[in-house]
């Protein structure tokens, strides 16, 4: 067996302890008698699974006691067009910042649904940068402000809290959630798939005000509606039980880590050092402003493109896998979650250089 380094944008690499466990506990969860993926989710055993998952996760994230915290099915996409189902309250109108990929994606699920604002966009740059927050036009009476914290595909990241308005903030933070702290009680509503930085697929996490639920469109179908299942502790019907606890053992890997403080330490190191790599290189470029430079997903293009295919061959070779460009911007990216060990990112340094140096 060997495992390699991935670069995989999502899914993406685990701690390797955690497939360890996962392995260790296959058959038999502690004096269960069965596996995890046999329970009943409404069985004594899953509930202490269920039970750590939400308290570590309120631990981790600094979780205030007004949010619920649920874990869905659907993935982050099934959120674009759930969350106006769900927040807007009689209102007619949401605000939208536009600074990729996953924001048009957001943008377009959620026309049905409301009369979309596209509050400030990045388009015209190619998304290699944000729009300054005192350029963008916020309506009061929108029922909330959309933004990607991080646009996985094209590698650009906010680095603080954009000012609001008095707009409840709703973030996308499926490729940054738990790779820095932030501050929860900012937000109405945060959410992220997990096959990022917090386990496999197949779980999203929601974490929403109190005061912003039980006010859902009549036609939001009831595994859908957050006032439903908070009420259910998010299992109204079957949730993905055995994702449940493999996230579960992510996060139990991140609190011995050191949590998420001591996690963004590691990331800022990591990530610095490969954007120096590409900078002091002749071959390599980021084409996005330094200011918004993501931590998690690094773009970068080779000067000559007919070398991308011997460049992902040979990292290939040398044990770096993944690492070719999303299809609709090319080139290639490095994506850096929290599992991905400083040597790995080590190693695709050693791997750029020796590549210039030969082409
Ligand atoms: C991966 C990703 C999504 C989509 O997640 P799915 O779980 O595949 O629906 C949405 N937003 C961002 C920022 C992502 O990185």
């Amino acid at each position: 067996m060997s495992r390699l380094f991935n670069f995989s944008a999502g899914p993406s690499t685990l701690p390797e302890s955690v497939l360890q466990t996962a392995q260790q506990e296959l058959l038999e969860w502690r004096d269960s008698g069965m596996s995890v993926m046999e329970m009943s989710h409404r069985g004594k055993h899953f509930a202490i699974i269920a039970e750590a998952l939400e308290a570590d996760l309120r631990e981790l994230l600094s979780i205030p006691a007004n949010y619920k915290v649920l874990f869905l099915q659907g993935g982050a996409s099934a959120q674009f067009s759930l969350i106006p189902q769900n927040l807007m309250n009689g209102k007619t109108k949401a605000c939208y910042i536009n600074t990729g990929a996953w924001s048009e994606k957001a943008i377009k699920d959620a026309q049905p649904f409301c009369d979309v604002i596209v509050s400030a966009s990045a388009e015209n740059t190619h998304f290699t940068t944000i729009p300054e927050y005192a350029s963008w036009h916020l309506d009061s009476d929108a029922a909330y402000l959309h933004y990607t914290s991080n646009e996985t595909i094209h590698g650009v990241e906010f680095q603080s809290i954009p000012d609001n308005n008095g707009l409840p903030l709703v973030s996308d933070m499926s490729s940054n959630i738990l790779s820095r702290p932030v501050d929860v009680s900012q937000f109405g509503l945060i959410y992220a798939g997990t096959q990022k930085n917090m386990g496999p697929s197949g779980v999203t996490v929601v974490i929403v005000r109190d005061d912003l639920i039980g006010h859902a469109s009549k036609t939001t179908p009831a595994v859908f509606n957050y006032a439903e299942q908070a009420k259910n502790q998010s299992m109204l019907n079957t949730p993905a039980t055995y994702n449940w606890y493999l996230v579960g053992l992510v996060l139990t890997w991140l609190k011995a880590q050191g949590g998420v403080a001591a996690i963004e330490q590691y990331n800022i190191n990591k990530a610095a050092k490969l954007y120096q790599a590409i900078d002091n290189s002749a071959l390599y470029r980021n084409p996005v402003d330094v200011a918004y430079r993501s931590r998690m997903n690094v773009p970068f293009i080779l000067a000559d493109e007919n070398l991308d295919k011997a460049f992902l061959t040979a990292a290939e070779a040398n044990g770096l896998q993944e690492l070719k460009g999303h299809r609709s911007v090319g080139g290639m990216r490095a994506s850096i979650y929290n599992a991905m060990p400083e040597a790995g990112v080590d190693a695709l340094i050693a791997f750029m250089a020796e590549f210039e140096r030969t082409h």
